[in-house]
């Protein structure tokens, strides 16, 4: 078994280098030419075990997949040279990332967290790491807050930028700098925007994790989660339980989700592209609230978007208010031809949902509502399809949900109802 520090992300031979842009990396980072075919693409490896050539000495660098399996450790090596980090660990879901950090802990930690944080982070955080006597405490403004909310047991602060599904930031650094003074180690789920758009390791996070599920994999065919730092005690102490926990990926779903990587620039570019031109066509409308959009002018935060974000985009995901309550955003996601009621977000296809219903269910609603989720509120992820396409289903949509029920009143909603 090779020892931890064996397996530094070290450049590999071909094009990767520090010097090369992330286009060059997406497609090259981890994927070296199979030295004893010549194969320019990685093949499959299956096999589960590795032959030894004497007792205790595998052949190769390999000898349970388990613990190490070449497919998943070229993808960890892209994700590393992705976002700026020296190591890369890959597991079976963005959830399970979440829990591998969580179980580092020792007993009697605290834990600081974003309040609107995704639904599953949220159960883990209080159904899960309570029971394993770690506590975690919720704040909705972090930034404000995080001083008077340090405890001696604080060890660990979660941040999720852009958060879910309001799409607030958070300024990394400067809660990274007020954690660092007191040793607290920085975790940011960086889910929502992908590597291209924000790596939070260099605004001094300690890791960053992802459910590679989403945007890093991008075609909704993968179930997948990763997690990248810098520090060495960090990878000895996960890696130790990537192994000794063992929800681990498949060797296929890596290799999947290592394909998906190379075209994450052009899907993340065109998706963030599709999600100004609706967050805009959306703020337009008089029967639009709210838009939550950090790609746009108004957001709140555009400042941190604008530090954090490469070129300041704004990323696929927005969410808006619809008037017309919970009864019109549930008709919205009925209306749209091209948006699929769906969960899950960060593909080449379009999705649309209700948070409140759907995502979000499992949050009690007065703490729902101080982050931001309403009922009325409208999930969308733009994939890639075309724009002008996406804006114009929509508007078609929006118009059939607040504007069409009105107008028709008594009896054509009567009829909706019917339907419904
Ligand atoms: C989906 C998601 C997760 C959980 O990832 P899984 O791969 O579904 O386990 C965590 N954080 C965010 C922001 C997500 O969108």
């Amino acid at each position: 078994m090779s020892l931890p520090g064996d397996h530094p992300i070290e450049t590999p031979p071909r094009a990767p280098s520090p010097v090369h842009r992330f286009g060059t990396l997406a497609v090259h980072a981890g994927s070296p030419i199979d030295p004893t075919t010549g194969a320019v693409i990685e093949p499959i490896s299956l096999s589960t075990t590795y032959a030894q050539s004497s007792v205790g000495k595998p052949i190769g660098e390999y000898e349970y997949t388990r613990s190490s399996n070449p497919n998943r450790l070229n993808f960890e090596r892209a994700i590393a040279a992705l976002e700026r980090g020296r190591y890369a660990l890959a597991y079976a879901s963005g959830s399970a990332a979440t829990a591998n950090i969580l179980q580092s802990l020792a007993a009697g930690s605290h834990v600081i967290s974003v309040s609107d944080v995704y639904g599953g982070t949220h159960r883990y955080f209080t159904k899960v790491a309570s029971a394993h006597g770690v506590r975690v405490t919720f704040t909705p403004s972090i930034e404000l807050d995080i001083e008077e909310l340090i405890t001696p047991e604080t060890k660990l602060i979660w941040i999720e930028s852009p958060s879910n599904p309001t799409l607030s930031l958070v300024d990394i650094r400067a809660v990274a700098d007020i954690a660092h003074r007191s040793g607290i180690m920085v975790v940011v789920d960086n889910t929502f925007l992908s590597p291209y758009i924000q790596n939070p390791l260099e605004h001094g996070a300690d890791i960053v994790v992802h459910s590679v599920t989403k945007y890093i994999n991008g075609h909704s065919d993968v179930l997948m989660g990763v997690a990248a730092f810098n520090s060495e005690e960090l990878w000895t102490r996960l890696s130790f339980l990537q192994n000794a926990i063992g929800a681990v990926p498949s060797a296929f779903d890596c290799w999947l989700a290592h394909r998906g990587v190379k075209t994450l620039h052009l899907r993340a570019k065109e998706a963030s592209r599709n999600g100004l031109m609706v967050a805009e066509a959306l703020s337009r409308s008089p029967n639009v609230q709210a838009v939550n959009y950090p790609g746009l002018p108004s957001h709140k935060q555009r400042k941190i978007a604008l530090k954090q974000h490469r070129d300041g985009l704004g990323g696929g995901m927005l969410s808006f208010r619809l008037k017309g309550g919970q009864e019109a955003a549930e008709r919205f996601c009925q209306e749209t031809q091209i948006f699929t009621l769906a969960e899950s977000l960060g593909g080449v296809e379009s999705l649309c949902e209700v948070p409140s219903s759907m995502t979000h269910s499992g949050i009690p609603k007065e703490q729902r509502e101080v982050a931001g989720v309403f009922d009325d509120l409208v999930r969308l992820s733009c994939g890639v399809e075309d724009g002008n396409d996406l804006v114009a289903d929509a508007l078609q949509a929006i118009e059939k949900a607040v504007v069409g029920p009105k107008i028709t009143n008594g009896l054509a909603s009567g009829l909706a109802n019917g339907h419904a």
